[in-house]
């Protein structure tokens, strides 16, 4: 009885694993697709470059993200030296801006002018961004076509803490998808894992750090992680 229940476990570990996984490199595969079906329309060279320059850069996070995932998978942080929050955020600008434009969003980026270091892998924080940004594009796909669709990035520092505020002007969430919003394997999206925020919390906390959330339905939603500062 006791190897059953064991193996179900396991098994169902594994399901899990591979079902984020799936979701996680899924991701950066459809952007890579977008550039290619850019770049099949352009025949300015320089714009062509650029756009491979991102499809790579995607590429190479789909692979990283597998080896991410084995990493968190046996709860092991990756050792860090300190990051610079703005220059992290001005690096993954551009693929979040050619992202948005693609889905005629407005993205506004907003950066403190304290320079914050934080303890993080670049790894990990992009790919808790990207989980996050991400939500926030699709929450604004349906929106309605008087409403501009609208996400904001802002980094401030407050009490030693380091917060990225994500906000989006979309469909929001009820008090019951607020609920499960970390629960794995929970989405209402057709195509969607429920996966997303859940390796994001266990990421941002295995640094310290915490997740908020604060939405309202059809009104839109923000969330933001925190974390500390770290002063040389
Ligand atoms: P997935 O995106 O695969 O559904 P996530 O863990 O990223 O999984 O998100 C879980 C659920 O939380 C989503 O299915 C959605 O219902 C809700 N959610 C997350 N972010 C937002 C957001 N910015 N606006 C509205 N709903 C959101
Ligand atoms: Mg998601």
């Amino acid at each position: 009885l006791q190897s059953l229940s064991l193996s179900t476990t396991y098994s169902e570990n594994i399901a899990k694993m591979v079902s984020s996984i799936t979701h996680e490199v899924r991701n950066p595969l459809t952007s890579v697709s977008g550039f290619l079906q850019l770049i099949k329309q352009t025949s300015n060279l320089e714009t062509i470059h650029q756009y491979t320059d991102f499809a790579l850069s995607e590429l190479t996070q789909a692979s990283d993200l597998i080896t991410d995932f084995l990493n968190l998978s046996k709860s092991q942080s990756k050792e860090s030296t300190p990051l610079s929050i703005n220059k992290f955020i001005k690096e993954l600008y551009p693929v979040f801006k050619s992202e948005a434009n693609l889905k005629g969003i407005t993205l506004n980026i907003k950066i403190t002018s304290d320079e914050p270091l934080c303890i993080i892998h670049k790894q990990h924080l992009t790919q808790v961004l990207v989980n996050i940004v991400r939500n926030a594009f699709e929450a604004t796909e349906a929106n309605h076509p008087s409403t501009q669709k609208e996400v904001n990035i802002t980094t401030e520092v407050s009490m030693d803490q380091l917060l990225v505020i994500v906000e989006d002007n979309g469909c929001g969430m009820t008090e019951e998808q607020l609920n499960h919003l970390y629960t794995p394997l929970q989405t209402t999206k057709k195509n969607g894992t429920g996966m997303g925020l859940y390796v994001c919390k266990q990421l941002i906390e295995k640094y310290g750090g915490k997740m908020n959330v604060d939405s309202a339905i059809e009104k839109g939603t923000t969330i933001s992680i925190q974390l500390p500062v770290y002063y040389p």
